[in-house]
């Protein structure tokens, strides 16, 4: 999913319109379900709880983002897979969660069904030098789990505040590794239901890119994932985490809502080499506002959400930003955050 709407709303942080022949809920428009309903038959069916016109900003580390119609969090496999078949049967829209690290969630919500992904379950094995991850174990655990366990490979985990389903449909990676390195293989739920195992080269893994990420609803799904690492002593691993700890502390803003680097870095041969931060700082954005959203001074590919803003703060900062930057340096900077939810009235000139 890229830059899309799940479904046709008004602007965002607007008072979202009435679509004909459904009734306005108290934010956003009615959904095209009954969530009451289709609630009390994922209680029955899979005795998993939902919640209507749930709040999304607190399951995204951006912190914005309205409603969704329905929500529910899956504890395990068993619930995701079950989740995502119903919301798939009824065709109702259906929208994974992972940590939320990577999104801005539009503030008019996310029609039909969100699901958070904890499903969490992890194995890492000494002997045979592995590790198999269910899709919600955050990353940060699998660096530490990992490293316990004397497996080098991992370390770049810590770095990523995602899930490990995030982490693959974005190929992660931080500190001159990336998912792509150590991933072996991948169970996979696609739309029909059928679950596949897939070797990583089926998965196109590129810069922070795979297959994932180029589909639009009904998505294929992360359910877990096998790792091959390499024997290491537990203290030279030890050693590389605390120097990823430090760096980050340095270098990005923690503790401040974001979704991490707004911007994907651009060709070199496009920037003369010079990364979307780069381009950012030298243009002189560093510190810019809109209402609660500011470009962080201390790396400025960090959009940060410093007093409470809205997703359209945040979103027309980034415009401003993408505007800017082309003017400056003629490089049209490319989103590497995800936009989920109503968007579709979002109209980028009028930044
Ligand atoms: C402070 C900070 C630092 C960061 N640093 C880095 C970094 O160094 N390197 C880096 O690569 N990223 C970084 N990120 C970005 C982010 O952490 C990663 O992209 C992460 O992999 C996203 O995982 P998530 O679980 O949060 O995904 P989410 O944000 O929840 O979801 C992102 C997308 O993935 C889809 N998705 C989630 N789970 C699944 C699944 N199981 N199956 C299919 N699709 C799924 C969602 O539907 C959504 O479209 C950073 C973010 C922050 C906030």
């Amino acid at each position: 999913m890229s830059d899309g709407a799940t479904t046709a709303a008004g602007p965002p942080g607007d008072a979202a319109p009435e679509a004909a022949g459904t009734e306005p809920t108290a934010r956003g428009p009615a959904a095209t379900f009954d969530p009451l309903a289709v609630g009390t038959e994922i209680q029955r069916r899979l005795g998993v709880k939902t919640s209507r016109l749930e709040p999304l900003a607190r399951f995204t580390t951006m912190r914005v983002g309205g409603p969704a119609d329905l929500f529910a969090v899956a504890h395990n496999a068993f619930e995701l897979r079950g989740l995502a078949k119903f919301a798939r049967s009824r065709g109702i829209p259906l929208t994974i969660l992972g940590r939320g690290s990577n999104v801005v969630i539009s503030d008019a919500g996310i029609r039909g069904l969100t699901v958070q992904n904890r499903a969490e379950s992890l194995r890492v094995s000494a002997e045979d030098g592995t590790a198999t991850a269910e899709s919600g174990v955050p990353m940060a655990r699998l660096a530490t789990e990992t490293q316990l366990a004397g497996l080098t490979g991992l370390e770049f985990g810590l770095a990523i505040p995602g899930s490990v389903g995030g982490a693959v449909w974005a190929n992660a990676g931080a500190h001159e590794a990336e998912i792509a390195s150590v991933l072996t293989s991948v169970s996979v739920l696609p739309p029909d239901g059928t679950e596949v195992a897939m070797t990583k080269a089926e998965l196109r893994l590129g810069y922070r890119d795979s297959r994932f990420k180029q589909q639009s609803e009904p998505q294929e799904l992360v359910i877990a994932a096998s790792f091959r690492l390499q024997p290491a002593s537990a203290e030279e691993i030890r050693a590389r985490l605390d120097d990823i700890r430090r760096w980050r502390q340095t270098h990005q803003p923690l503790g401040i809502p974001s979704a991490g680097s707004f911007f994907r870095n651009p060709p070199a041969e496009a920037s003369g080499g010079r990364s979307a931060g780069a381009l950012i700082d030298q243009a002189g954005l560093k510190g810019t506002r809109v209402g609660g959203a500011s470009v962080s001074p201390k790396h400025a590919n960090f959009l940060v959400n410093d007093q409470k803003g809205t997703a359209a703060d945040v979103r027309r900062l980034g415009d401003l930003v993408r505007r800017d930057v082309h003017e400056r340096f003629g490089v049209r900077l490319e989103h590497e955050v995800v936009f989920l939810g109503d968007w579709s009235g979002w109209k980028e000139d009028a930044a």
